[in-house]
């Protein structure tokens, strides 16, 4: 089947790195699909500047840490746009404080959104995929959840865990044509990561990072587009680093 009409749904399209997989893989003739989160309050206007710029998404509203929520969306979607043949579980959060300040609330609420979601978004999925004999599952996950990081011990747990999913139900579904993967980035220029300052920037992170950059949305965007493709049948179960040589496993 030709990607022109494989429909793939990037969870958290409307962030730094999801909007630049939704431009890539709308660009090689996905049919793209999108949430938009409880919080988000700016669906319609990202859409129209997308529209603007020659991509026609569907966004649909979800809470990726709730299975109910994410039963409704998923049904919305395969009844009015088709079934999903691509899945990035791309959206996440943090809540970034030391072990021992930590509260219940911020370590539910990373695993919910960073690690339940990936139960509850591919559930919808993957029976369809193995029917069809067709499908890839692609998990964003994060150089922290190899390498750990200070203050991160609820996102370093949720994102290591994203890659045990991972490698897991790669080996339940690798004989039914579908495959799971992880992709772990490291810093990447988004919003989020342009916001800290400067000085920081420039003394802190860059020099830790062997290519001596930030690297670029379009960079890892570049590898979900692979990872979907049909050269990229025979890789399953893998984790990905693109992190600029910043930590080699
Ligand atoms: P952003 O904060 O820009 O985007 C995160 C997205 O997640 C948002 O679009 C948001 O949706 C969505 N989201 C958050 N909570 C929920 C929820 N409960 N339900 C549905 N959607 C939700 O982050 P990035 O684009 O930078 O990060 C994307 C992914 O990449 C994350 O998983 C992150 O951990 C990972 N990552 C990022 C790195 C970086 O350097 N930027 C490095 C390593 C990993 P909405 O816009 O609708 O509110």
């Amino acid at each position: 089947m030709a990607a022109g009409r494989r429909v793939a749904l990037v969870t958290g399209g409307m962030g730094g790195l999801g909007e630049a997989i939704c431009v890539k893989l709308a660009a090689l003739g996905y049919v793209v699909v999108t949430t938009c989160s409880p919080s988000n309050t700016r669906a319609e206007q990202w859409l129209r500047r997308m529209r603007e710029r020659g991509c026609d998404f569907h966004a649909y509203p979800c809470d990726v840490g709730q299975w109910q929520s994410c039963v409704a969306c998923v049904k919305r979607i395969t009844d009015e746009v088709g079934p999903v043949e691509v899945l990035v579980n791309n959206a996440g959060i943090t809540r970034d404080m030391t072990f021992r300040k930590m509260d219940r609330a911020s370590w539910d609420a990373v695993m919910h959104t960073d690690l339940d979601s990936c139960f509850n978004m591919t559930k919808q999925v993957c029976d369809g995929m193995v029917d069809r004999g067709w499908g890839r599952i692609i998990n964003i996950s994060s150089v922290n959840g190899q390498k750990g990081a200070f203050g991160q011990t609820n996102y370093a747990a949720a994102k290591a865990g994203m890659h045990g999913f991972s490698k897991s139900l790669a080996l339940e579904v690798a004989r039914k044509g579908v495959t799971v993967n992880t992709i772990s980035p490291g810093y990447i220029g988004t919003r989020m990561v342009m916001a800290i300052p400067r000085e920081v920037l420039d003394g802190k992170i860059i020099p830790q990072i062997p290519v001596g950059r930030l690297g670029k949305p379009e960079e890892v965007a570049g590898l979900v587009a692979y990872l979907a493709s049909e050269e990229a049948a025979f890789v399953t179960g893998a984790n990905i680093a693109i992190n600029g040589g910043q930590h080699m496993q």
